[in-house]
């Protein structure tokens, strides 16, 4: 039977890794980029979250309306925000709406700032409306795989300030359950380490667990269809689809 092994380092990568104060990204990981958006060469995303959020804004008619503010930013670029931020709005407003850096979900490239086009765009926390093409553009986000990431209500469990602007890419159907059961990535992760969840999906059914990684690595068969994605906290997360009956 053909196998797939699976280490420590994948435990580190894939659009369900949790990045935050008490889960920092290892460095060095640097994902493959592409434009955000079309003809916003300036702000990158991984490739394949790129290619969700255009599809997502074509769909709800946003080209050209709904602007990518910040994407994809090395360790480096987020130490500069962040040290901008300090010198010039002080403390207590950066640790609200900054990540230090190598906690930010910026440095995965799986995260982006959206703002409405406008003549000025505020760089720390851009304005997205919740009506008209920005409305539609959210309620069909999850569809492609993107989520609100830092939602009102939330801020206890997230450690981070509302921010109704940034966005993460998760995949499908993830994005589809969290936002169907009003979860946000904390605790959709905390539902999947407590022995995980069946979900209707496309004519079929998903299961969706995680498992854990020793040292030693997982060896997983391949006669089975699963995709995989690390958690960024010692786990492997496997959404493998149910063979009909
Ligand atoms: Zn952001």
């Amino acid at each position: 039977m053909r196998e797939q092994v699976y280490t420590r380092e994948d435990t580190q990568r894939g659009p369900l890794i949790l990045v935050n104060a008490s889960h920092p990204l290892a460095a060095g990981s640097k994902p493959r980029l592409c434009p955000a958006l079309p003809g916003e060469e300036n702000v990158l995303l991984e490739r394949h979250a790129a290619r969700m959020l255009a599809a997502c804004v074509r769909a709800a008619g946003g080209l050209g309306r709904i602007k990518a503010v910040s994407g994809y930013r090395s360790r480096k670029e987020q130490r500069q925000i962040w040290d901008d931020s300090l010198r010039e709005s002080g403390e207590a407003f950066t640790r609200s709406y900054v990540a230090r850096p190598g906690c930010s979900e910026h440095e995965t490239g799986l995260a982006i700032d959206l703002a409405a086009d406008a003549p000025f765009i505020d760089f720390i926390r851009p304005h997205l409306p919740r009506d008209g093409v920005y409305g539609e553009f959210r309620r069909i986000a999850p569809l492609f795989g993107w989520i609100e990431r830092y939602p009102a209500g939330k801020e206890s469990v997230t450690g981070i300030a509302s921010e109704p602007w940034h966005f993460r890419y998760v995949g499908a159907p993830h994005a589809e359950i969290m936002a169907q059961r009003g979860l946000c990535l904390e605790e959709y992760l905390a539902l999947l380490r407590g022995g995980g969840l069946r979900f209707a999906y496309r004519g079929g059914a998903v299961r969706i667990f995680r498992i854990g990684c020793g040292p030693q690595g997982v060896t997983l068969p391949l006669a089975v269809r699963f995709t995989v994605s690390g958690d960024n906290d010692g786990g492997l997360l496997l959404t493998v689809r149910e063979e009909s009956a």
